[in-house]
Formats: C-alpha cells, structure tokens, sequence
C-alpha cells in the first residue's frame, strides 16, 4: 500500500519532516531558500508557499504549513505598529490558499501569532516528555510552546504539566548560555551551548544548522499530528 501523500511548506531544515515520516507519510517540501536542500531529509521544492498550494496543493492528501512567525512576534512590535517591518502578516494568505484546495490543512505559528489563528492547539514539549542531559550532567526539559489551527479536529496528548520540572532549555538566537544565570538571574532563556545536546532536546536525529534548530518543529510534536491526521485522512475517504 503507498503512503498518503503530505505536502509540507516552509520545510526549513526538516524537523517537521520526519514525525510525519515516521507516522506514515510520503512527506514533499517546499521553502523558498535554496540553502535548506542540504539539510531538509527529503524531496525539497524550491518555491513560494502560498503559490505552490493553489497551483499544487490538491494533488496531496493534506497540506502542513509554518509561515514565518517574525511579524507576530514581540520583537516586531514597534515595526508592526509603523507599518515598517520587513516581514508581513503570513497567515491569512496561506490560510486562503489552503482553503482553495479543499484538503486537511494544519497551520503551525507561536503563541504570539495566536489572536490570528482559528481556535488553534497548543503543543508543549512538556507533553511528549521531551528533555536531554547536559553536559555538565542535568536534566534539562524543552520549553517551546507551538500553537496549530487545523480545519480537522486535532487533541493534545494531555495538558500542560510543569510540576516537579526543575531545569529548562529552548532553542533560539540570542539566549543565554549559562544555565545558572538563565534560571537565577535571568529567570528564563536557557540554550545548550552544546549542539549535540540541542539536538537530543528536540529529538532531532539528523544533521542542521545552528539556525535550523532554532527554527525547528520537534518531530514528536508532527509525529503526534500525522497520526491523527493519517486517521482523518482514512476516515473521509472510507
Ligand atoms: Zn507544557
């Protein structure tokens, strides 16, 4: 039997990409830097989103989409009042595009972007266990909240639960690297400096970028949609 057919834009480096390959999907990317086709794990097209899914998105069985968080985020909020930022605000766009196939969609952005999303899910690390050790011997746990509109109906495995965590780390530019002044000091903010360890917090197996981890779903976070999404798949066309 051949897999279903996922088309995943805004591929980036492939974090997304392989916890849907592992939940069954024949996964295509798309992203419109170039750069990425050395790390992204897959098939990676080198297009525009938006255009992509109206010319393309109906020949797959359902669509996954990241558009770039920067205009949401708290950093651009002067340039988002101005009018002036240099990013836009992505996910109406992609949303009409997604609606003009008619097929399952899932919408990724952060928590900033949430005013902007219909009824999104919210994943946190928390709720796949996600944690690594590091170097100096610590359990660290992964802190990085994603938030998913879907036109289907998408749970989470269990709700938010910080109890007992003693150490976080995210993964992001400009962080801390001291973990003691991150959590003492700073009260927040923690990135391994060790890439290795970076890597183990997000479960991600195969090779990227500084910046493609920080940019960079969990796999365990699709691998937990896929699944659901392989059974809505399933169950429209039954
Ligand atoms: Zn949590």
């Amino acid at each position: 039997m051949s897999r279903p057919k996922l088309l995943e834009t805004h591929g980036c480096q492939g974090g997304a990409h392989a916890g849907y390959v592992n939940a069954g999907w024949d996964v295509t990317g798309v992203d419109i830097d170039k750069r990425h086709v050395r790390y992204y794990p897959g098939r990676l097209i080198i297009a525009d989103a938006a255009t992509y899914i109206r010319e393309h998105g109906h020949e797959y069985d359902a669509i996954h989409t990241s558009p770039p968080c920067q205009w949401y985020t708290r950093g651009n909020a002067k340039g988002r009042a101005a009018g002036n930022s240099k990013w836009s605000r992505s996910i109406p766009p992609i949303r009409e595009a997604l609606e003009s196939t008619g097929r399952p969609y899932v919408i990724e952005n952060v928590a900033d972007a949430a005013w902007d999303m219909r009824d999104p899910v919210a994943l946190c690390g928390c709720m796949f266990g996600l944690s690594a050790i590091d170097t100096d011997g610590i359990r660290i746990h992964l802190k990085r909240e994603r938030l998913f509109e879907t036109n289907w109906h998408l749970r989470p495995p269990r709700a938010c639960d910080h109890s007992g965590i003693e150490w976080w780390a995210g993964a992001y530019g400009g962080a801390r690297r001291d973990k003691y002044e991150a959590k003492f000091v700073r009260k927040g903010g923690y990135v391994p400096p060790n890439k290795d360890v970076v890597k183990a917090l997000l479960g991600v197996e195969h090779d990227m970028t500084w910046n493609g981890l920080f940019e960079c779903l969990p796999p365990a976070y699709t691998n937990w949609i896929g699944r659901q999404l392989l059974a809505h798949v399933g169950e429209r066309a039954a």
